[in-house]
């Protein structure tokens, strides 16, 4: 081994010791579950590790969404928990958004038929960068689209730029539940420097969703202790966290701080229980220091 290679396999053991320690720390769940919305009888959330999807049983077929299996067999299992509750065929997959961990491993459903459905921006993406296991979009959304199946109306909304250029923000509106994914977290600070964001696109996208008529709201991640769907509370909550991070950091970039001084000297107390308060706060500071500072 040479020195670079002794370092490598210390930070690879050094890493497998951390996530075996998180592991421990971590109540034992199954690798994946499906839950029922609760209030509803067609509604229900496939999780494999942690990402969630939604997906909606029809008399006619089922609409389900991101197949969730970037490097493992998340949809292998994802159909079999959708044949457990229905043999209706799978008529339809569609695209939280463009963003390979939600979207990748899902031709195991291609091959049973289904039709799959996203952002016109994310078909783009993936038509640029033809990464090996994501299916190609058979049909975009551009404003909005509506699909019905079975009696069921499932919305699919494009709100602006936000947690990427391609999000849909999926509505049911009998059942009044929205479904989509990493930008509206349960109690969740912004993941790590919010690459992909659009800032401050994301507070008005926010602002549209919560004019929206709507109860529950079904992330692509479940929140702090599990918890698998959110309310407007939670929505607005988020909006209250972009909007006084902002207002922070434009004041540290108004009086000329740096961007270690502003990471050190803003604190938000208001939002220290949310999880990753500690190791995101401060890259999240450092994204919107560049909004204020550079117009980035
Ligand atoms: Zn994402």
């Amino acid at each position: 081994m040479s020195r670079i290679d002794v370092t490598i396999a210390a930070a690879a053991l050094a890493a497998t010791a951390f996530v075996a320690s998180a592991q421990a720390q971590q109540p034992a769940q199954p690798p994946y579950a499906t839950t029922k919305v609760e209030g509803t009888d067609n509604v229900y959330i496939f999780r494999y590790g942690g990402h969630q999807s939604m997906f909606v049983v029809t008399p006619a077929g089922v609409i389900a969404t991101d197949p969730i299996g970037e490097r493992r067999p998340a949809a292998k299992a994802y159909i079999e928990e959708i044949q457990k509750i229905t043999k209706a065929p799978i008529k339809y997959v569609i695209y939280s958004h463009s963003h390979f961990d939600h979207i990748a491993g899902g031709k195991p459903f291609k091959d049973l038929g289904a039709t799959f459905v996203a952002h016109k921006n994310a078909k783009a993406r993936i038509a640029a960068l033809k990464p090996a296991d994501v299916v190609v979009p058979d049909e975009v959304v551009d404003a909005k689209k509506t699909i019905t199946l079975g009696g069921t109306a499932l919305e699919l909304n494009y709100v602006g730029k936000n947690h990427s250029d391609s999000m849909l923000v999926m509505r049911l509106p009998k059942e009044k539940i929205i479904f989509t994914v990493d930008w509206i977290p349960i109690q969740g600070i912004q993941f790590r420097g919010m690459a992909d964001t659009y800032v401050p696109d994301i507070e008005e996208g926010l602002k549209k969703v919560i004019a929206m008529d709507w109860d529950k709201l079904i992330p692509g991640h479940p929140g702090p202790g599990g918890r698998q769907t959110g309310t407007k509370d939670d929505a607005r909550n988020q909006l209250a966290y972009l909007q006084d991070l902002s207002a922070a950091v434009k004041k540290a970039v108004d009086d000329g701080k740096s961007y270690a001084d502003a990471q050190k000297d803003i604190k938000l107390p208001k939002y220290e229980n949310w999880p990753n308060y500690g190791p995101f706060l401060p890259m999240n500071i450092e994204r919107y220091y560049d909004y204020w500072n550079r117009g980035i």
